[in-house]
């Protein structure tokens, strides 16, 4: 599109987590007028690491703002997938995007998300505005919040998510369970009792009860370094936010590294965020002429591949380069659902999948072949 267009469209993006964020810095920097609406009160996330893959860090490079991801990640060489007991099933080194200058870097979610916002111009950002109704009047979109602020947009993305609300407009998908619980936390690095060597991603796999271990390290945070440490543990339960004694915890892990156990009997319960783990079904719809889905509302997914936050900031680019270089904004939504759906959809069925001991003794990303990195 024309400068002249760009500069004389409104874009209302709701949500303001990794999708939302990208979508706006992108978005503002080819000449848009954006604004981001977030529900909460203030931006905020749970103790967790992320692998920003090469295709985000070089997405990060084009923004602008890759020094400001550098000062608070670690790169990392490998992904390790071993047994419960830490022998080698499977090492391969991280998928590269031209040579390794955009190597996978190891980041914590807080951090993430406050090197994104930090970069957004002044105002773009609204919190307090939960989305409650959307109408779509063909060539913009009406959005009405709970605070009782209406506002007309030439374009609404919808970066609101596993549960959209914006993503109602296009059918009803609710979130589907996996049947897996994960328990996350964040532990400093004399709390890993010794495992934190290197900055490789390690997955430990117990082939007998299909739990797993995925230990992150964050080894640029604090003295010690840190390390995120997320229990995947299969259940019938499928309440949003479960609750788990510590016994049931070490049963659901008993056949993993005794130092793995310890960790687990020493942490601190209360740190710990539980979750169940849902994505959704393909969405089939992701746009009208003047609303589009971006991230999870269009396509979470398991997070066996690490790739729900890749691709939701890839997404916000791969949005602003649509717009970009289309002739028209009806065109750049069909041209951007056109790139991204079949990718993040291949996803999708990847995660589902999970691991196991076939899976991953064949290779440490089954999804290579689908992506670009
Ligand atoms: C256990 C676990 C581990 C994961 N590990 C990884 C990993 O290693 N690597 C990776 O790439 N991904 C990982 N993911 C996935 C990743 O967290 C998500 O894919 C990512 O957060 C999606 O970003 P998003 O911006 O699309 O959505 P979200 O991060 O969910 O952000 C949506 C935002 O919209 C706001 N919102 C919602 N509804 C409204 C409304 N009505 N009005 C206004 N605002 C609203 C929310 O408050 C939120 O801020 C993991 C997920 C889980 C559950």
């Amino acid at each position: 599109m024309k400068t002249e267009d760009l500069n004389n469209i409104n874009i209302a993006i709701v949500g303001g987590g990794y999708a939302g964020v990208t979508a706006a810095l992108a978005l503002s920097q080819i000449g848009a007028n954006v604004t981001v609406y977030e529900q909460a009160h203030a931006t905020g996330e749970v103790g967790a690491g992320i692998g920003l893959r090469p295709a985000s860090i070089k997405l990060f490079r084009k923004l602008g703002i890759f020094d400001d991801i550098a000062a608070v990640t670690s790169p990392s060489k490998a992904f390790d997938i071993v047994d419960a007991q830490g022998n080698p099933i499977t090492t391969e080194e991280w998928p590269q995007k031209d040579g390794d200058e955009n190597t996978t870097r190891m980041i914590h979610r807080r951090d993430f998300i406050d090197a994104l916002t930090k970069n957004l111009p002044e105002g773009m950002l609204q919190l307090d505005h939960k989305l409650i109704d959307l109408k779509d009047n063909g060539n913009s979109a009406t959005l009405t919040f709970a605070n009782g602020n209406e506002v007309t947009a030439d374009l609404v993305v919808g970066a609101d998510g596993i549960r959209s609300k914006v993503r109602e407009i296009f059918g009803h998908y609710e979130p589907v369970p996996a049947f897996a619980h994960a328990y996350r936390v964040v532990l400093d690095g004399s709390e890993a009792q010794g495992l934190l060597t290197d900055d490789n991603l390690r997955l430990y796999l117990d082939s007998e009860t299909g739990n797993m271990i995925y230990f992150l390290p964050l080894r640029h945070r604090g003295p010690n370094g840190q390390v995120s440490f997320d229990i995947t543990v299969l259940s019938d339960d499928t309440s949003w936010s479960p609750q788990v004694t510590r016994e049931e915890i070490l049963h659901a892990i008993r056949n993993f590294d005794e130092r793995l156990i310890r960790m687990v009997e020493n942490m601190d319960l209360d740190k710990v965020n539980f979750r169940s783990a849902f994505d959704i079904d393909p969405v089939e719809t992701w746009n009208s002429d003047s609303i589009v889905l971006i991230g999870d509302a269009a396509h979470a997914m398991l997070h066996h591949q690490g790739q729900g936050a890749n691709s939701a900031v890839i997404d916000g680019g791969a949005l602003a380069d649509a717009l970009r270089n289309a002739d028209s904004l009806t065109s750049a939504l069909a041209n951007f659902v056109a790139e991204r759906k079949e990718p993040t959809q291949a996803l999708q069925r990847i995660s589902r999948e999970s691991w196991n001991q076939e899976s991953a003794s064949t290779s440490a990303f089954p999804e290579k072949d689908q992506i670009s990195y």
